[in-house]
């Protein structure tokens, strides 16, 4: 294979993606010391929580509440999503600092949903981007369904240029390109991820893919193909879409460490101390979770010594 990284940086999401969609709200005290256990495993990037109105996603209210527990963590981002201008504020008086903001890619979805084209929400985020500045917050921002949707199918290479314009316009240059319905194919991946990283050098890029068809793993190799070293994933596969029928979770963290760790992918995280983490994420959720390591074990595991 050619144009493998010989490294990659993964951010844990599932504290954010995963737990928002549990019907069980584990407490603030349980979140803490799985975020705890995150940063022993050796993530660098973990998002921690949203900053959304807490009726709209009552999993999330205590966001605030875990950043001041936690406190600033040397060498780790820990990052939150953020809807808005309110978001910013509730990061400055936690402690957060970095935020990140979400537009979706469907102009149908954004329209029907917010009564804007995608281009005028991150216009918008103008307000938020000085608020951030002024208080030492980095920010950025994410692009979900950039690949398709299930309002359009196929989105115009186009209507995502025009997104990333506007994130660069409002001077936000690190941006997640975010398959939220689990609908994008590695030849389409790699296309788009060589394209952006060619067209857009001064930009950071993110990926986050969702394995509701199988085919986040396949994505991520094509991603990496074509040059990204920066993507999302959640321990046990936790999460899915409120908006997006069937959809699975983010690729479970434990299978792509696995996967790099067979070929050589340097990450900075301790598989096995994420697999304790998911056991441990099971029982609190009571259920079982998506994640073919945490089923099958790893490959090494099965060599008699
Ligand atoms: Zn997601």
């Amino acid at each position: 294979m050619k144009n493998l990284p010989s490294a990659i940086t993964l951010c844990e999401v599932g504290l954010r993606d995963g737990l928002q969609n549990e019907k069980t709200t584990l407490s603030t005290d349980q979140k803490v010391e799985l975020l705890q256990g995150l940063i022993n495993a050796g993530f660098k990037v973990i998002e921690v929580g949203s900053f959304m109105h807490p009726k709209a996603v009552p999993q999330m209210a205590d966001t605030d509440e875990v950043y001041k527990t936690v406190g600033q963590v040397p060498g780790v981002e820990l990052r939150a999503l953020i809807p808005n201008l309110r978001g910013v504020k509730r990061a400055v008086d936690c402690g957060c600092k970095k935020v990140k903001l979400n537009v979706s890619a469907s102009r149908q979805h954004n329209l029907k949903n917010l009564n804007m084209t995608p281009e005028e929400s991150v216009a918008g985020f103008a307000d938020c981007v000085q608020a951030a500045k002024e208080n030492g917050i980095a920010i950025s921002g994410s692009i979900s369904m950039p690949f398709a949707s299930p309002w359009e199918g196929r989105i115009p290479l186009a209507d995502v240029e025009a997104i990333i314009d506007a994130y660069l316009k409002v001077g936000i240059t690190e941006i997640s390109l975010s398959d939220a319905s689990g609908m994008a194919v590695p030849n389409h991946v790699y296309q788009l991820c060589a394209h952006v990283r060619e067209k857009y050098p001064q930009a950071a890029w993110w990926l986050h893919f969702h394995n509701t068809r199988g085919l986040a793993m396949a994505n991520i190799m094509a991603a990496m193909e074509a040059g990204m070293t920066q993507f999302d994933s959640s321990f046990g596969g936790l999460g899915g879409c409120p908006f997006v029928p069937g959809a699975a979770g983010n690729i479970s963290t434990e299978d792509v460490l696995n996967m790099c760790d067979e070929m050589g992918i340097a990450t900075g995280v301790e598989i096995i101390k994420v697999m304790e983490l998911s056991r441990k994420l099971r029982e609190l959720l009571s259920h079982d979770l998506d994640s073919y390591i945490l089923r099958a074990g790893r490959a090494k595991d099965l060599i008699l010594s």
